[in-house]
């Protein structure tokens, strides 16, 4: 399929591609890292940037299709494969520190880099090139990890996080198996599963299990932990195993259970799990939370299980994820951490500010940690490191926002052949039949038909069967409900039209040329399958309005309960200085909410509502738009502190 989206998540995708895919010099920095061995020092993480970059700008690429973006690319791989020793090593570590830190981590994401170059590269020879690069490299760490004859546990490859950092290599390990189907790679698969994926613990089991949450697990690193699933999603899928299948379905049930926040995105304290649904109204913490690189991966595994399972619940989430605490994190304003940012390292504020005033005071395109109460963006840059003497830096979330943002244009609608990474075939097998959109991803089946999952205005081509078809959507979605879709064919061709109704809207109705269609219902598929000809046209009709939403009970924080949030479709709404009071009691009275959308706002913002609560009246932005100056000129607050309850 091709789409080509107007709004905010074209505007999205074409930001990031431009300000950060495009830079060359970035690239030639996070190239360059593998010619030395810069993480001998601190047994850092600066190998993953190239890595995590390259999935991020190939999954844009495959939106935009931009040619200089490709030949920078190329460029960029060209310099990785450079790097590659004799042995197939390629490591930001030296031989003597090696298998330490965050080296397999760093290895994984040159892993994936590469395979996600693999998947959009046009040249056969570099095609070639760059699949025996990654089994060599891939086989240079087998060589040296796993069981017996000397060789070193994954789980003890790392002294952080008992291992799990090391243990997500599961799904490049796959991945690269299905490309190239090696008897060593699937081996290698089982004996990560088999090692139980963290040092003393077996996470995986556990998720089988189902009797914990994973904030009650020894080791709580959410990124980690997520990328881990997603790769024992993609062993279970290739194997064909429904045990482990349904690990990772019980995983994210308990995540969504347990972790989910009124923006998206997880993880309340600092990056970890610790309950987030109770504690994002926790009182006694200030620190940092809803780390970027967790809402990707958390967008990311509920895409893939979404996929696997056909469940509303877990598109809804990435769907939020992306409109709020994703999009929040993108630097839209050009701003820069100010002097309430925080370093891990003292002189990482120097380094910070050099280059800074060498990028001509633009900040980094990724901000790290987004606030739910009162408080700033741009506290800190997560996973800062300095490189190069000091003179230029790269944080863990700088590197993974791009692939957030391009897999929304991948999430919102698809057809039979879907470009988001790699569908093994005997997983695509479990999905035909099963009701929901997940059958779009049949390959190569053209009565998968097209699914609208996220409605975004533009125009999507594909063909069904022989038939060129053409959707245009027309929609202000999500700030309206109304959807039009206009169909265009070059003759008429049977073929089905599914279209999601989200679980927050209050009525709807779907009308095809007028006549209003059955079976209508909020938080169900609509499959609508007919002859299609050019001229026909779909009216969607969502009503929503601001929803309150109170803060759990909890009885060791007390003001916890005392916080409400307003939610308007898959929206979080804001308080931002910029508009108004932040951090000051509202009263909620009879608990009823109204939202007059605002005509001009003083601030750039998506939209802008007055929004009527206790007898009160104020503004509220979309929670994306908030906060953008990165200072507490525009503070901002989702939870706000409710008077007297
Ligand atoms: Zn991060």
């Amino acid at each position: 399929m091709k789409a080509v989206y107007e709004g905010i998540a074209d505007e999205m995708i074409r930001l990031v591609e431009r300000e950060q895919l495009k830079d060359q010099s970035l690239w030639r920095l996070v190239t360059k890292q593998f010619e030395g061995t810069p993480d001998d020092g601190d047994h850092g993480w600066r190998g993953e940037y190239w890595g995590k970059l390259m999935r991020g700008a190939c999954m844009t690429w495959q939106y935009t299709k931009d040619e200089e973006l490709y030949a920078i690319l190329t460029e960029a791989v060209k310099g990785l494969l450079a790097a590659q020793e004799e042995d197939g090593r390629i490591s930001t570590y030296s031989r003597e520190e090696e298998f330490q830190g965050w080296d397999i981590w760093c290895r994984k994401y040159v892993l994936l880099g590469l395979l996600h170059f693999y998947e959009i590269c046009q040249e056969p020879w570099l095609k070639t090139q760059v699949r025996e690069a990654a089994g060599r490299h891939l086989d240079r760490i087998i060589d040296k990890i796993g069981e017996g004859n000397g060789k070193k546990r994954i789980t003890l490859a790392s002294d952080a996080w008992r291992g799990i950092n090391s243990s997500s290599i599961l799904e490049p390990v796959v991945w690269l198996y299905m490309l190239e189907p090696k008897e060593r790679y699937l081996e290698f698969a089982d004996y990560i599963v088999k090692n139980g994926g963290a040092e003393g613990f077996d996470i995986f089991q556990a998720a089988y299990e189902n009797r914990l949450c994973p904030y009650e697990y020894p080791v709580v690193k959410a990124y980690e932990l997520m990328s881990c699933f997603e790769g024992l999603l993609l062993y279970a899928q290739v194997k064909g195993d429904e045990h482990w299948r349904q690990a990772v379905i019980r995983f994210a049930d308990r995540l969504l259970e347990s972790e989910a926040t009124v923006a998206g995105g997880s993880g309340c304290h600092h990056e970890l799990f610790n309950h987030s649904a109770l504690m994002q109204t926790g009182t006694k913490y200030d620190g940092l939370m809803l780390e970027t690189c967790v809402t990707v991966t958390w967008m990311k595994l509920m895409w893939k299980v979404y996929l696997t399972t056909g469940d509303m619940r877990y598109l809804e989430e990435v769907e939020r994820s992306a409109f709020n605490a994703l999009y929040g994190a993108v630097n839209t304003q050009n701003s820069a951490c100010g002097p309430e940012a925080t370093f891990d390292e003292p002189h990482y504020r120097s380094v910070y500010h050099r280059a800074l005033a060498e990028n001509g005071g633009r900040g980094q395109i990724f901000d790290s940690y987004s606030p739910l109460r009162r408080g700033i963006r741009g506290r800190a840059v997560g996973g800062f490191k300095s490189m190069e003497e000091e003179t230029a830096y790269c944080g863990c979330c700088i590197a993974i926002g791009a692939a957030g943002v391009a897999l929304v244009s991948q999430a919102a609608a698809g057809d039979s052949a879907g470009e988001a990474g790699p569908v093994p075939q005997r997983a695509v097998g479990d999905l035909v039949g099963e009701a929901g959109p997940a059958s779009w991803r049949t390959a190569g089946d053209p009565a998968g038909g097209i699914a609208l999952n996220i409605y975004l205005p533009g125009r999507l081509r594909t063909r069904a069967g022989e038939t060129a078809v053409e959707l245009s959507v027309d929609t202000a979605y999500p700030m309206e409900g109304e959807v039009s879709v206009l169909v265009k064919t070059d003759r008429e061709v049977s073929f089905p039209i599914t279209l999601r109704i989200p679980s927050f809207a209050e009525s709807c109705q779907v009308f095809v040329n007028g006549v209003e269609q059955e079976k209508v219902r909020a938080g169900a598929f609509l499959r609508l399958c007919r002859r299609w000809k050019t001229g026909d046209r779909i009216r969607l009709s969502l009503s929503y309005g601001p929803r309150l939403v109170y803060g759990m009970e909890n009885p060791e924080d007390h003001g916890s309960s005392r916080h409400v949030a307003v939610l308007y479709g898959p929206l979080a709404l804001a308080r931002d200085r910029r508009l108004g009071e932040v951090g000051g009691s509202v009263r909620v009275g009879d608990g009823k909410v109204s939202a007059h959308r605002l005509e001009d706002v003083e601030i750039p913002c998506q939209c802008g509502f007055s929004v009527g609560l206790g007898g009160e009246e104020f503004a509220m932005v979309d929670y994306a738009s908030a906060g953008k100056t990165w200072g507490q000129d525009s503070a901002m607050e989702v939870w706000m502190p409710v008077k007297g309850r």
